[in-house]
């Protein structure tokens, strides 16, 4: 009983309006994150172009493509590459709602502008809007978690993994356990890309892209960088022995928010 209750006091936390969902424009200015990636906000974000070659955003409704110009640059440039080599279309979930900040649900991070949700299938053909609105996630690891699924299994994912983790510009990459290993295995000897590629609870489906602060960008936080290797040994094995739940844990209350965050809330909200 306790269990669940607590279950239904975090559903209610996490589902709570945040005042950053009633922004629905960038803030205009110069680019400027600020704060780090699960506390924070932007001014000058860019929406992604809804209507690409390369690529396909699902979920409009939401409203949550905005991000940095390095962002979108980043999608853009990462989708054509894919497409060469997979002749597939990169499927984008959410990136950061205009203004940055806290969502509602899903998401801890994705505040300031650098984060990027995008889905592991590489459709061959484009989705439908239907589709698009509604996507059906492919869940890529098996019931117990250990391995992935091998008939879903593409190497089209290994191709955009990769890609996208060698990328200078991208800092880490959050797949599931079963995933990175997978990644691992079918991995040859340049094994640099992978120390990027990290484990993470969920994200069965999709892989979360968060890029680095950008140089000279005083008010944006980085995050240290991950250990070094390839992250294929010990560590990994770790998330294995035992399971571990599929779901986040539940994070503690927000933290405050940076002084420049909270004075654009005030001034726009007022
Ligand atoms: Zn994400």
């Amino acid at each position: 009983m306790a269990g669940s209750a607590l279950f239904m006091a975090s559903v209610f936390t996490v589902c709570a309006q945040t005042p950053w969902q009633k922004i629905q424009q960038p803030i205009a200015g110069p680019v400027r994150p600020i704060g780090s990636y699960a506390n924070g906000c932007i001014i000058g974000a860019q929406a992604l172009p809804l209507q690409a070659e390369y690529y396909q955003v699902m979920r409009q409704d939401q409203r949550r493509y905005f991000g940095h110009p390095l962002l979108i640059q980043f999608i853009e440039h990462l989708s054509q590459h894919v497409a060469q080599q997979t002749s597939g279309i990169v499927l984008v979930g959410d990136m950061g709602m205009p203004a940055g900040g806290r969502f509602s649900s899903g998401h801890a991070s994705h505040q300031i502008g650098l984060d990027v949700d995008i889905w592991l299938q590489i459709p061959r053909q484009r989705w439908t809007s239907e589709q698009l609105l509604h996507p059906q996630p492919l869940d890529l690891v098996s019931a117990d978690g250990k391995s992935i699924s091998s008939r879903l299994w593409s190497r089209d994912t290994d191709t955009l993994v990769r890609q996208a983790a060698e990328d200078p510009q991208v800092a880490r990459i959050f797949v599931n356990p079963a995933i990175k290993q997978q990644l691992c295995r079918d991995a040859g000897s340049d094994r640099q890309w992978l120390q990027k590629v990290r484990p993470w609870f969920g994200h069965r489906a999709h892989m979360h892209v968060r890029l680095h602060c950008p140089t000279n960008d005083t008010q944006c936080v980085e995050q240290a960088p991950p250990p070094p290797g390839d992250g294929c040994g010990a560590e990994l094995q770790s998330w294995f022995e035992p399971a571990k739940p599929d779901l986040h844990p539940v994070k503690p209350q927000p933290p405050i928010l940076p002084a420049d965050c909270q004075a654009l809330l005030d001034k726009h909200l007022l």
